[in-house]
């Protein structure tokens, strides 16, 4: 499921392609996602400019000049491909169209978007521009992860109250948007702090030191994911999914990697989701 680097990544790299571009063309080729497509949807995009590209949280969203925004959610296994730009940014030729290609943008540029989502849990609406964060779905979600609002002061402040544990915690998308399963276990395990520790136990200034960590985390991948766009032009030209070697994550029973520890890497479950933490290095 991708998570906001993996987002970040996507925007990223459908930016060139559509950023400042006229869709000639929207083709939407069944009537829902997750839930139906706003009506006329491939009217009302068929001929309107990109001014931008933005990501809110795990969302993408595509502010057009007629007043409204796209709005773009992966869900669980949505992909993206680009094709055939003139400019030279992609090779690819328009690939075939395939059985789970919901919807696709043709570029005036000559790109071809694609949303591929084989199993129905992304999303896509289409929202007024200057009420976009009322919109339902980004109505409740909380400061940015890399913005200023998400500082020491209003983590320590939001978190120390609560006694659920710190994983659950961090991933309420009220209290810090776009953190998802593998980056809130990278950002324990490198804090110290097991996952199922109570958030209210947990000193202030270990609170604190979290929210670096967890820009760090996200940077880190952030940057790993552009180095991936260079290598997806010989690849298939799908975006956002790319190779990050994680500490913890999906690594139970592999020894950890803190020098001198080399203890097993433990799986709990928590929340029905899978956690992975070093029981000697988090507690
Ligand atoms: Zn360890």
């Amino acid at each position: 499921m991708p998570e906001l680097p993996e987002v970040e990544t996507v925007r990223t790299g459908l930016a060139p392609a559509m950023e400042g571009q006229v869709i000639a063309r929207a083709t939407v080729n069944r009537p829902d996602l997750r839930w139906p497509f706003p009506d006329r949807m491939a009217e009302r995009l068929t001929g309107a400019r990109i001014e931008r590209l933005r990501r809110r949280s795990k969302y993408i969203l595509a502010d057009l000049d007629r007043g409204e925004s796209l709005l773009i959610h992966l869900g669980m296994s949505g992909r993206m491909t680009v094709s055939g730009d003139p400019l030279g940014q992609f090779v690819h030729e328009h690939p075939a169209a395939e059985k789970h290609d919901h919807v696709v943008f043709d570029m005036a540029n000559g790109a071809r978007v694609t949303f591929n989502d084989p199993r129905r849990f992304g999303a896509m609406d289409l929202l007024p521009t200057a009420t976009a964060e009322l919109h339902p779905l980004l109505a409740n979600i909380g400061p940015e992860p890399l913005g200023n609002a998400f500082n020491e002061d209003y983590f320590v402040a939001a978190v120390r109250p609560r006694r659920s544990p710190i994983k659950s915690v961090l991933l309420d998308q009220k209290l810090v948007a776009g953190l998802g399963n593998i980056y809130v276990c990278e950002a324990l395990f490198r804090a110290g702090i097991a996952p199922t520790r109570r958030a209210d136990r947990i000193a202030p200034q270990r609170l604190a030191a979290l929210v670096t960590i967890i820009r760090d985390v996200l940077s880190e991948a952030i940057v790993a994911g552009g180095s991936s766009l260079k290598d997806y032009r010989q690849a298939d030209g799908e975006l956002g999914y790319f190779q990050h070697s994680f500490d913890v994550y999906g690594r139970e029973g592999d020894p950890c990697r803190t020098p001198g520890c080399g203890t097993a890497i433990r799986r709990v479950v928590q929340s029905g989701r899978s956690s992975f933490y070093c029981p000697q290095c988090q507690r």
